[in-house]
Formats: structure tokens, sequence, C-alpha cells
């Protein structure tokens, strides 16, 4: 499904690199961890690194109870959410065109507090660990208490993508230097068991199917 953008997401730079159909933003929400969330407090721009999950159209983040960021946002103020996914560097025969590879969302909105918090974190645990909240103790009344779950919907956004190669002017081509593109893979690395693990309990097997 494609979605027309708004007057504030259109893409006025490198419009070509837009992605305008809901399937490009899922997959680039689903595949970040991390959202940077942009508002304004007391007059200046903060910009908040948080984690995020992406449940259905809606974006959710969850902090304490007693976090600016989430005041602010259970308060109503306006934000812009922001996921980066980094894929690469273009190397390109001078710096100029030099770039990178780069899948980027932007939500614009309001958050709204959620009320059942222990199905949104449930819902977002299981975005980052599948598999695993059924085998942990259920969230204690008072973690709960102490924990603020926003939902930010997915209804004005933007997604832009560069994925090409070194874009040189013909000029460039002869200059003799490597050109081309690295791409940067990310991944987990070895499971490290917690050093007062007990009883030996094996590393679970879902582990096995998780990418960062
Ligand atoms: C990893 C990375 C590195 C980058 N490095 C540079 C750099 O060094 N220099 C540079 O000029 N630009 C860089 N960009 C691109 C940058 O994010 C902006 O797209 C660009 O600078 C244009 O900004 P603007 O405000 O003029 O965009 P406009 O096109 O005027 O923005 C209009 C609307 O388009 C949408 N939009 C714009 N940018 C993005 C985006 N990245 N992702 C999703 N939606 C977007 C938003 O909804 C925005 O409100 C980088 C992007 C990424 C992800």
């Amino acid at each position: 499904m494609t979605v027309p953008p708004s007057g504030r997401t259109r893409l006025r730079r490198l419009p070509e690199k837009a992605a305008a159909d809901l399937a490009s933003l899922h997959a680039v929400l689903d595949a970040a961890r991390v959202a940077h969330v942009a508002f304004v407090h007391d007059g200046h721009p903060v910009n908040v690194p948080v984690a995020c999950a992406r449940e259905g159209d809606r974006l959710l983040l969850h902090g304490s109870t007693g976090s600016r960021l989430f005041r602010t946002l259970a308060d109503g103020a306006a934000v812009c959410a922001t996921v980066t996914l980094l894929d690469g560097m273009v190397l390109a025969r001078s710096a100029f065109e030099s770039s990178m590879h780069y899948r980027s969302a932007m939500v614009f909105g309001v958050a709204t507090v959620v009320e059942d918090k222990e199905a949104a974190l449930r819902a977002m645990s299981e975005a980052w660990m599948p598999g695993r909240w059924e085998t942990l103790r259920a969230p204690r009344a008072k973690e709960l208490a102490a924990t603020l779950v926003l939902t930010l919907p997915l209804d004005e956004w933007s997604v832009k993508i560069s994925d090409g190669d070194p874009d040189d002017p013909p000029e460039d081509l002869d200059e003799p230097v490597w050109a081309g593109v690295l791409p940067i893979v990310s991944s987990y690395g070895e499971a490290r068991p917690a050093p007062d693990l007990r009883g030996d309990p094996p590393l679970p097997a879902y582990v096995a199917s998780w990418t960062p």
C-alpha cells in the first residue's frame, strides 16, 4: 500500500530516494532497535535515543515514569521519531561524491499512553527477543507502575533509502583510486553467560534465530 506524503514528509532533497509504501516503512522500523525521538522541551530541541518496536500501525516506546522524555511525550508534545540503519560506505573517486548506504524513517505525531502496559511490553520483548517472554517471570506490579508505555501512530511518516553505486562524474572516472561499495553487516557475537548464572541452563535454541 502506497501512502502519499504530507507537506512535511515529502522529501525535497533527493526525492528519488523516497519509499512511499507501507511495507518499506515496516521493514525499516522492524529492522531498527533504536529510535531518536526529537521534541522541544523548555523551548529547546532535544533528541533522545530509546528502544522502539513496531506493532501493527504503531510504534511502541517504553521508559521510566520519571523520565523527562516520557513525561513530556505523555503530556502531548509533538514528536519526530527517526530510525537509521547504516548499510554501507560508498567509496567514490572523490570525498565530495562519497556517501553511505542507509535506510531511515521519520515518524511525526503525538504519542499517547498505552493502558494495557503488559501486552505492549510483551509485544516489545517479542520484537527484540522472539520466544523469550514466555520463559521469563511475569512483570511485578511495582515494575509496571514505574514504567510508561507510549504509542506513536504510523500516520505521518517518510522513508529514505540510499543504496546506489558511486555516482562519480565522467571527468573523475580515470582517477587512479579504487571505487565501490563496502557493505556494513551487523550481527550478534558469541553469547557470554552471566557470571552469576545458576543451574547451568543452556543457551535457548530460539536465540539462534535472532538478528540484531
Ligand atoms: C546515515 C545517514 C547519513 C546521512 N548523511 C548526510 C550528510 O552527511 N549530509 C546531508 O546533507 N544529508 C545526509 N543524510 C541525509 C539527511 O538525512 C537528509 O535527508 C538530508 O540532509 C536532507 O535534509 P532536509 O531537512 O533538507 O530534507 P527535506 O527533503 O527538506 O526533508 C523533508 C522531509 O523529508 C523527510 N526526510 C528527509 N530526510 C529523511 C531521512 N533521512 N529519512 C527519512 N525521511 C527523511 C522528512 O519527512 C522531512 O520532513 C544522511 C542520512 C542518513 C540516514
